[in-house]
C-alpha cells in the first residue's frame, strides 16, 4: 500500500448518481464497498463529503432571494445530511464510522477535533468530516485539503465523474489527452477548474499530493491507495 492515510473527497454530485438531486442508494452502496475494501487492507480513510446534490449556496444568490451567507450555511447543512446517510451505508458493511462536524450539533456528530480524528483512524474507524470548514465563502474541496493537512494524510483523493485532468475538455474535444502527472504551477497556468483555486493553493503550500480519479469505476479507490497510476496526480 502506498498511502497509509488518505482523505477521500466525495462530492454531492457523485452521491446523486443519475438522479437530478438527492441521494442514489446504489452509488452509496458502491462507495461504501470501495471504502470497506481499503479499510480491510489496513488503510486509514477519512472522508470530506460535499453537498451540491442537495444545495449549492452560490447558485441561489442570482435570484436575490437567499443571500450568499444564508445559502452557504444551507450548503454546509446539506453536507451533514449526506454525512449521516453515508455513515449508515458504511456501518451497514461493517465499518465503524464517526462523523465530525465543523458546526457544532452535539446529538448528531462530534465537533471537529484533529487528535480525536487521528485516534479514530488509528483504530481502523472511518471519519466523515461534515459542514465543510464551517465558514461561508469556502467549498468542501478546500475543506478536504485543509482536513487532509490537519490529519497528516499522505494523499487527497478527489473522486469525480471524470478519470483525471485532460489537456482539453474531453466532452468537447476528441483529441483531448489525459495528463497523468501535473504540477500545481501548471494547474494554475492551464486554468484547470477541477478544484477551486483556494484548494489548490493550500495543497501546493503544504506539499499535499492530490489525485483526481473516477470514483465510479469499481476498484479504483483501492488501486489509488495501492499506488497504481490511475487518474491524474497533482504534486509540487
Ligand atoms: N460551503 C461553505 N463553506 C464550506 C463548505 C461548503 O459555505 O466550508 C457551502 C457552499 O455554499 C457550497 C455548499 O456548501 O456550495 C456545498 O458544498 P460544495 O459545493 O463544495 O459541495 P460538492 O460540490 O462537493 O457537492
Amino acid at each position: 500500500m502506498k498511502y497509509k492515510r488518505s482523505l477521500l473527497k466525495l462530492s454531492g454530485e457523485a452521491l446523486m448518481g443519475n438522479n437530478e438531486y438527492g441521494l442514489h442508494s446504489n452509488r452509496l452502496k458502491q462507495y461504501a464497498e470501495e471504502v470497506k475494501n481499503v479499510v480491510k487492507m489496513g488503510a486509514q480513510v477519512a472522508i470530506v463529503i460535499g453537498g451540491g446534490n442537495i444545495f449549492r449556496g452560490f447558485s441561489r444568490i442570482k435570484e436575490n432571494i437567499i443571500n450568499r451567507i444564508g445559502g452557504d450555511y444551507m450548503g454546509m447543512l446539506a453536507t451533514v445530511i449526506n454525512g449521516i446517510a453515508f455513515q449508515s451505508y458504511l456501518e451497514n458493511v461493517g465499518i465503524c464510522t464517526y462523523i465530525q462536524t465543523a458546526i457544532r450539533m452535539d446529538p448528531i456528530a462530534e465537533p471537529f477535533f484533529k487528535d480525536r480524528a487521528i485516534r479514530h483512524l488509528e483504530k481502523g474507524r472511518v471519519v466523515i468530516f461534515v459542514a465543510g470548514l464551517g465558514n461561508p465563502y469556502f467549498t468542501t474541496d478546500t475543506a478536504a485539503v485543509l482536513r487532509a493537512i490537519e490529519i497528516q494524510a499522505d494523499v487527497l483523493l478527489k473522486g469525480t465523474k471524470v478519470d483525471g485532468i485532460y489537456t482539453e475538455d474531453p466532452k468537447k474535444d476528441k483529441n483531448a489527452k489525459k495528463i497523468k502527472n501535473i504540477s500545481f504551477d501548471m494547474v494554475y497556468k492551464m486554468g484547470i477548474k477541477v478544484m477551486d483555486t483556494t484548494a489548490f493553493i493550500l495543497g501546493n503550500e503544504n506539499n499535499l499530493p492530490i489525485i483526481i480519479f473516477d470514483i465510479n469505476r469499481i476498484g479504483n479507490f483501492k488501486k489509488a491507495i495501492s499506488g497504481e497510476s490511475i487518474g491524474t496526480i497533482v504534486t509540487n
